[in-house]
């Protein structure tokens, strides 16, 4: 998997940035030896630094969960990201009922694609990227997706050295090698892209977690992991939501000890579990200081990023599908971005006879 052996081709290596490499390679050594349990206890501040590689401090969880359409060659069409600084979990005074407190720390972000917004899963797993509930949704070229990768992966220990060494990334996901395998052939293997990962010290996945609790001998589903933790997969299959459901997962299954989980649900508290995670959706829809890429309003029919799709007057002509007789569906997107078009040129691809 090249975004797990990155190296920057050609770059001499400074006798700081040598040191920082040192300094990595121990901590991903230290981390190789946990338990996937036991790092994400370490990333929410459950057990004291002692003799951990320093390192660990600064370390961030990066939460990725990606879409791509379901006809060949599967286009990547949504990002979603949510991210915290460990040290900022252990220095939170208060978590709240079910670490509330802990979760609307993190930032959330929701990024489609411009190219193929058009392109949304109905089939095999349907998908609404419109009702993403965990941060803003963005929409972004290739260009600017890769620089929301950076903004997370590549976050410099000292903000007033942005040239300085960057925090250690924990990558953390649900069945994340889909992702991983994902985000690899979106990104390709271009100079420039694989040193976005080079911060990465260590992949944890919350159906290995699961495993490790017990839960779950076989590779447990997101849906089911949410229905575990007493909370529904409401508007699934998006990956704002899908990430936000992973990170919510992976905090309660660290912490379900001081959580009082217990005989298949949490102790009494004045919340419910489904209460909680409302509460930190409507907190990552408000949370300021974050920066996003791209562009929050965008058309999926005209590409004008004035108006949104809803409200788009633009007369429009799919000659596609007003060719193939459908003409409601003719008036509501250009041929460039016409979903059917997509899928009658894809299969005429893979035809033997084509
Ligand atoms: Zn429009
Ligand atoms: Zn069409």
């Amino acid at each position: 998997m090249p975004l797990l052996n990155s190296t920057i081709p050609g770059a001499e290596p400074t006798t700081a940035a040598f040191k920082a490499a040192e300094e990595r390679r121990t901590l991903k050594d230290f981390l190789a030896g946990q338990s996937s349990h036991t790092i994400m206890r370490h990333c929410v501040g459950l057990i004291p630094c002692g003799k951990a590689p320093p390192l660990l401090q600064h370390t961030i969880v990066v939460a990725i969960a990606c879409e791509s359409f379901e006809v060949s060659p599967s286009p990547l069409t949504e990002i979603g990201i949510a991210t915290f600084k460990c040290s900022q979990m252990a220095a939170v005074g208060n978590q709240g009922h079910l670490a509330e407190n802990l979760l609307k720390q993190a930032k959330y972000y929701h990024y489609r694609l411009k190219e193929v917004a058009h392109l949304v899963n109905t089939k095999y797993c349907p998908g609404k990227p419109w009702l993403n509930r965990f941060g803003i949704t963005h929409f972004v070229n290739l260009g600017e997706a890769k620089q929301a990768l950076r903004d997370v992966f590549q976050v410099p220990i000292n903000p007033n050295n942005p040239r300085g060494p960057v925090c250690p990334v924990i990558f953390l996901g649900h069945a994340i090698k889909n992702d991983i395998r994902m985000l690899s052939k979106f990104l390709g293997e271009e100079d420039g892209t694989s040193s976005i990962f080079d911060s990465m010290v260590a992949v944890i996945d919350t159906q290995i977690i699961a495993r490790e609790l017990g839960l779950e001998r076989q590779q447990i589903g997101l849906q089911r992991l949410c229905e575990m933790h007493g909370f529904e997969f409401r508007n699934g299959h998006t990956a704002g939501n899908d990430t936000a459901y992973t990170l919510i997962s992976a905090v309660w299954m660290a912490m379900r000890k001081e959580l009082g989980f217990d005989n298949g649900q949490f102790r009494s508290v004045p919340k419910t579990p489904e209460q909680v995670v409302e509460a930190v959706s409507r907190s990552s829809r408000v949370q300021g200081g974050q920066r996003c890429r791209g562009t929050a309003t965008f058309c999926e029919h005209c590409e004008s990023v004035v108006h949104r799709t809803r409200a788009c007057r633009m007369r429009v002509n799919g000659d596609y599908c007003a060719k193939a007789g459908k003409k409601a569906a003719s008036l509501t997107h250009t041929t460039h971005r016409c979903k059917n078009a997509f899928i009658a040129n894809s299969c005429a691809a893979r035809s033997p006879y084509s």
